[in-house]
């Protein structure tokens, strides 16, 4: 209940501009720390918010920030670090020696 209420208090903040990936619509966020009353799945499993034209700004931002991230083995989003920003990266080969 804690992490929600943070999630609440900081979701006027931007999001961290070092988030990648997207939205795999596991629906796990929308389970903090219950399910959420206006979560649907269809038959493929795949979640829906009832209200998404008007959720609140901690559910349109989630995870803001990877601290905030509490889905990690679940959400399709994901933030680089100085450390693991090289394997996010394709790998530039050297210019070819023009001589
Ligand atoms: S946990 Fe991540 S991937 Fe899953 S529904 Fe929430 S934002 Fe989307």
């Amino acid at each position: 209940m804690l992490n929600k209420l943070k999630r609440f208090t900081t979701s006027l903040l931007p999001i961290d501009e070092n988030r990648r990936g997207d939205c795999n619509r596991c629906g796990a966020c929308c389970k903090l720390p219950y399910p959420c009353p206006f979560l649907r799945f269809d038959d493929q499993g795949l979640s829906s918010c009832a209200v998404y034209h008007v959720r609140p700004p901690s559910c349109r931002k989630y995870p803001r920030t990877a601290s905030e991230n509490l889905t990690q083995e679940q959400c399709g989003y994901y933030f680089v670090t100085a450390e693991n920003l090289d394997q996010t990266l394709p790998r530039l080969e050297p210019a070819a020696n023009p001589q």
